[in-house]
């Protein structure tokens, strides 16, 4: 069902939304940015409308919600482990359509992936989506080319344009925590979406394991600095290591973390004994760019990559994937 609601009208949604549910949206955590002066725009507790970013792509994607950077599994003694308790309140995600379509490869990964992964699982279950229509493209967004500017699987969706709030509410739990919420009129609410963007990208039909050998990666290997940033922006970057932390004042006591990891770091590849696959940067690159429009597909039958531009907007050295993966078209004639 679809409304119009003044701003007052919706915090006041807000507040009865979050008698159940932690509610969050990307905000503006001012003189956060990398340089100095920047603002920084991610993933937060909201209370308010006012409070959101919902005029700018977020600088990281809601993925750290699903996926903390930081998650602790179990607490441990010599003779015993505990899990941490749940937080008992469900989560309310406000996103974009690009990071809607991002949830499909963590879920398949973490689940659908021949083993569920009880601690995603737990969390994941607790989580309903916010759609965002976008009003407009942003820079180094290419969701029109991967497909992913539209989506239609959202628990409530939101169109927000000069103080005008329209909401579409699929939900029935959503619903019902509505009633009695003094809206304007009741409308039908299509999400807005993009049709195109600046940026277009196409990934070559033909794209095989042959482009391994291509001279296109070379570029990489002095430009690429591997800090990771790209990797921790990525919603669709799922990978992470594992840390066992010992406490000081009881050595024999500790917990057991997952943290994030990034394809682009030393020590990422490194087996016992000290080998380590793809040392060189352009390597790792390579090997970043083919999984996301490449083996993930060949395997799960679809792109990995949203088109959401984030590895694109954090890169120091201003390397552009969606550039990258338009060279592979050059690449597969040189190889071939
Ligand atoms: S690879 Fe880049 S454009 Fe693609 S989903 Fe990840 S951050 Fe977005
Ligand atoms: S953000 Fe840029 S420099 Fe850093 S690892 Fe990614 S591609 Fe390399």
């Amino acid at each position: 069902m679809g409304f119009k609601l003044s701003n007052s009208a919706f915090n006041e949604y807000l507040i009865s939304l979050k008698e159940k549910y932690k509610v969050y949206a990307p905000v503006t955590l001012k003189g956060k940015g990398t340089f100095s002066d920047t603002d920084s725009i991610r993933y937060s507790e909201v209370y308010s409308i006012e409070e959101m970013t919902l005029d700018k792509k977020s600088h990281f994607s809601f993925k750290e919600l699903v996926l903390p950077i930081t998650q602790t599994l179990f607490y441990f003694t010599e003779d015993s482990w505990i899990e941490p308790k749940i937080e008992e309140k469900e989560i309310l995600i406000f996103l974009r359509s690009c990071d809607l379509h991002g949830i499909r490869p963590i879920d398949q990964i973490y689940l659908n992936n021949g083993y569920e992964d009880p601690y995603y699982k737990a969390l994941r279950e607790k989580i309903k989506f916010v759609l965002i229509g976008c009003g407009e493209s942003f820079e180094n967004c290419f969701c029109a080319s991967m497909g992913t500017n539209k989506s239609f699987n959202y628990h409530m969706a939101l169109n927000y344009k000069n103080e005008e709030v329209c909401i579409d509410i699929k939900d029935e739990d959503l619903l019902e925590l509505f009633k009695g919420i003094d809206f304007l009129e009741e409308k039908d609410v299509s999400p807005n979406y993009v049709e195109s963007n600046e940026i277009s990208v196409k990934v070559p039909d033909n794209l095989d394991q042959r482009i391994l050998n291509s001279k296109v990666w070379n570029e990489y290997s002095s430009r690429c600095i591997a800090c990771g940033r790209c990797n921790f922006v990525c919603p669709t970057c799922t990978c992470f290591t594992m840390q066992d932390i010992f406490y000081k004042d009881n050595p024999k006591a500790g917990e057991r973390r997952r943290v994030w990891a990034s394809c682009h770091i030393d020590g990422f590849t490194t087996m016992a004994g000290g080998h380590e696959f793809r040392k060189d940067k352009g390597e790792k690159m390579r090997y970043k760019v083919m999984h996301k429009v490449y083996d993930f597909k060949k395997k799960f039958g679809y792109q990995m990559c949203v088109g959401c531009g984030r590895c694109e907007d954090i890169c120091p050295e201003y390397i552009s994937f969606s550039n990258c993966v338009n060279k592979l078209n050059e690449a597969m004639k040189e190889v071939e």
